[in-house]
């Protein structure tokens, strides 16, 4: 499992993703940049990086 969590890009949003590879969760991280924040990740190979490389595994985050 592989998350992905908006205010881990900097921006003041409580939106997280998850998913079953890093390609779904960028996937979904797009989708939400766009509906939420009116970004297109697409549009910048740098924009897509920088939120590829926030994507963290869910094991270590999911901790109680
Ligand atoms: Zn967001």
């Amino acid at each position: 499992m592989k998350r992905f969590a908006c205010a881990d890009a900097g921006v003041v949003c409580k939106a997280q993703v998850t998913g079953a590879t890093e390609e779904e969760v960028l996937a979904k991280a797009v989708e939400h940049a766009r509906t939420a924040h009116g970004v297109d990740l697409t549009q910048s190979t740098t924009l897509a990086n920088f939120a590829r490389g926030l994507i963290r595994d869910d094991a270590e985050t999911q901790r109680p």
